[in-house]
Parts: structure tokens; sequence; C-alpha cells
């Protein structure tokens, strides 16, 4: 008999416990949703703030924003300019051996491609409108 009573004991602190957590739990969620709300609207007001502190150091400077660089930490976008020297365009055919400055000349089934990579997949300049 006591060895059951004992377990009852045991059953009845582990659901206090559990209600203790739960309630811990809940106040917890409850502080983390608020902290939520609280760093997303840090997170706004600061976008907001370098925004218009950008912007209006501009004007200052008499130089007109250009929002498109808003978040201007993009240095890719600016690497990406020099990674590949600008080749002419060319135009291959599925079928054709050369390539053409003309999408004309090339005819109506053109792909419209560079010089440097049409002569890479070794296609050879047209002699009616490359040369
Ligand atoms: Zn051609």
């Amino acid at each position: 008999m006591s060895k059951a009573k004992a377990q009852i004991a045991t059953v009845d602190d582990l659901n206090a416990q559990i209600a203790d957590l739960q309630s811990q739990l809940d106040s917890k969620t409850a502080e983390y949703n608020e902290l939520s709300n609280e760093k997303s609207s840090v997170e706004d007001l600061t976008q907001q703030a370098y925004e218009e502190g950008w912007q209006d150091a501009c004007w200052e400077n008499g130089i007109e924003p250009d929002t498109d660089d808003i978040g201007g930490y993009d240095y890719t976008a600016h690497l990406d300019d020099g990674d590949e020297p600008e080749s002419p365009t060319a135009y291959i055919t599925p079928s054709g051996k050369r390539y053409h400055l003309s999408q004309s000349c090339a005819g109506e089934n053109a792909i419209k491609t560079t010089i440097a990579e049409a002569s890479d997949k070794g296609y050879t300049p047209c002699m009616n409108c490359a040369q």
C-alpha cells in the first residue's frame, strides 16, 4: 500500500512540476512574443533612421538620393560588374558553325550570345557580317 501511495505522491509531484513548467513556458512565450515585437519595431526604426539619415545626408550635400541604393551594403552588385568583361553581342544558330554580328544574317533561329562565348564554343566569324 505504501508503495502505491508513494507512486501517487510521485505522480502528483510530477503533475505539479508539469503545471509549473507549463506556466513558466507560458510566461516565457509571452516574453518572447513581446521581445519579438520589440525587435521588429527596433528593426523598422533602424531601417527608417538609416534611410532618412542617408537621404538627408545626400540632400545636405546637394546630391539627389538614389533610392535604388538603399541598403547599399550589397557589394556583390558592384563586384559583378567587374567580373565579366563585356563582349560584343553575337548571334549563333543551332545548326551553324559561324557566329554573326547581324541578327538578320543569322536568320530566324538566331540565338543571342557574345563573341567571346561563341568563340569558346568553336564558332568562327561569319564571312558576311563578322569579318
Ligand atoms: Zn552573318
